[in-house]
C-alpha cells in the first residue's frame, strides 16, 4: 500500500504536474502531498484492517470446518457403537426369550412331575397303612384263640386309611376340576391327634416313643383338613425314618403345639434322628431332593406348598446333640 502511494506521488509529479517530464518537489507541493499522504494512510489502514478481518474469517471458517469434521467423525463413531450395542441388545433379547421359553417348558415339566409325584405320594401313605394293618389283622387271626378286639382295631384302621385314600382322590379330582377346596375351622390339637391315630400301628412296630405337649385353649385354624393332615403325616414319617437306625426305645419324637406371636399357632416336631446329611438345609424343600435310597424327595416340597397356601410357613433347625425340629406356623382363623 505504502509502495503504491509512493509510486503514485512520483507518477503524478513526473507525468501530470507542471513542468511535465521533470521530477522536482518543492515547498509549494507540501499541502497536496500532506493531503495525499493522509488519504493514503487512512486507505492503507482500512484495507489492512479488512485484510486482517478476511484472514480471521477464513481462519474461523477453517476452524469451524475442522470442528464439524471432528464432530461428524465422533457422531459416526457413536452411531456405529449404537448400532453395535443395539444389535447386541437384540441378540440378548432373543437369547432371553429363548431362555424364558425353555424355563417355561421346564416349569411345566416340573409342575406335571410334581403333580404326578404328589398323587403317588398321597395315595402311598394310606395304602401303606392298609397293608400294615392287614398284616397285623392276619397275625391276630393266627393266634389261638384269635384276638378279635385287636382284629377289629386293625380293620377299623384299614377302613380309616381306605376312606382317607378316597378322600385324597376326591381332593385331587376337585383340584383338577378347580372346585374350591373345602375349608373347615379346626382345633389344631385334635387335627394333629387324628394324624397320629392314622399311623399308630406302624409306630408301635417301629418302637418309637412319641410324646405330645398340646397347649390347651389354642385358637382354631381354618384350612383344608386332608391337606394339613398330609403335612403332619409327612413330618411324622420323615422323623420316624430319620430315627430308624436308633436302638429300640431310644428313638423319641416330641410333638408340641403352642400359641405363637401374632395370633398364630405352631406345631413342632422334634426328633432325635440322624439330623441333616447336607449342610445346606434349605435344599430339603426342593422338589426331588432326597438323601434316602428310595426317597422321592417330594414330601417336604408339597408340605411347604400346602402350608404356604394356608398363609403359614415351615421353619427347620438342627437340634443339639442330634435330630432336627420342624416348626409349622399357621395363622389362627385364616385363610378366610
Ligand atoms: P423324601 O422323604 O422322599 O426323601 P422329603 O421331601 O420328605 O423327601 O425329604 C427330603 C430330605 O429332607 C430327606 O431325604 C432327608 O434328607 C431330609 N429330611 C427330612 N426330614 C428329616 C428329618 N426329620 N431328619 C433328617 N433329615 C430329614
Amino acid at each position: 500500500g505504502w509502495l503504491a502511494a509512493l509510486l503514485s506521488i512520483v507518477a503524478v509529479e513526473y507525468a501530470f504536474a507542471y513542468p511535465i517530464g521533470i521530477f522536482g518537489l518543492g515547498i509549494k507541493d507540501l499541502p497536496w502531498l500532506t493531503a495525499f499522504a493522509i488519504y493514503a494512510t487512512v486507505a492503507n489502514i482500512l484495507s489492512s484492517h479488512r485484510r486482517r478481518m478476511v484472514a480471521q474469517l477464513l481462519q474461523m471458517h477453517a476452524e469451524l470446518e475442522r470442528r464439524v469434521d471432528e464432530r461428524t467423525a465422533d457422531l459416526r463413531r457413536s452411531n456405529n457403537q449404537l448400532i453395535r450395542a443395539t444389535a447386541k441388545r437384540v441378540r440378548a433379547e432373543v437369547e432371553l426369550r429363548k431362555s424364558q421359553v425353555e424355563l417355561g417348558r421346564i416349569g411345566r415339566i416340573i409342575t406335571v412331575g410334581e403333580f404326578t409325584a404328589s398323587i403317588a405320594h398321597e395315595i402311598n401313605q394310606p395304602l401303606g397303612a392298609i397293608v400294615a394293618n392287614g398284616a397285623a389283622a392276619r397275625n391276630w387271626l393266627q393266634r389261638n384263640p384269635p384276638e378279635f378286639s385287636e382284629i377289629a382295631k386293625s380293620v377299623d384302621a384299614m377302613i380309616a386309611a381306605g376312606e382317607r385314600a378316597a378322600e385324597v382322590i376326591n381332593k385331587i379330582r376337585s383340584l383338577v376340576s378347580e372346585e374350591p377346596s373345602e375349608l373347615k375351622t379346626m382345633d389344631v390339637n385334635e387335627l394333629v391327634g387324628s394324624v397320629f391315630e392314622l399311623t399308630q400301628l406302624g409306630f408301635r412296630k417301629a418302637e418309637i416313643k412319641i410324646s405330645f405337649q398340646f397347649e390347651p385353649g389354642l385358637p382354631p385354624i381354618r384350612g383344608d383338613r386332608v391337606q394339613l393332615q398330609h403335612v403332619f403325616l409327612n413330618l411324622l414319617n420323615n422323623a420316624v425314618e430319620a430315627m430308624s437306625d436308633l436302638m429300640a426305645n431310644t428313638a423319641e419324637l416330641l410333638i408340641r403345639t403352642e400359641h405363637s406371636p401374632g395370633n398364630r399357632v405352631s406345631i413342632v416336631f422334634e426328633d432325635c434322628g440322624s439330623g441333616f446329611v447336607d449342610a445346606d438345609i434349605t435344599r430339603i424343600f426342593e422338589p426331588f431332593y432326597s438323601t434316602k435310597k428310595n426317597g422321592m424327595g417330594m414330601g417336604l416340597s408339597i408340605c411347604r406348598t400346602i402350608v404356604k397356601l394356608h398363609g403359614g410357613r415351615i421353619n427347620v433347625s438342627q437340634r443339639s446333640p442330634r435330630g432336627v425340629a420342624f416348626r409349622v406356623i399357621l395363622p389362627a382363623g385364616a385363610p378366610s
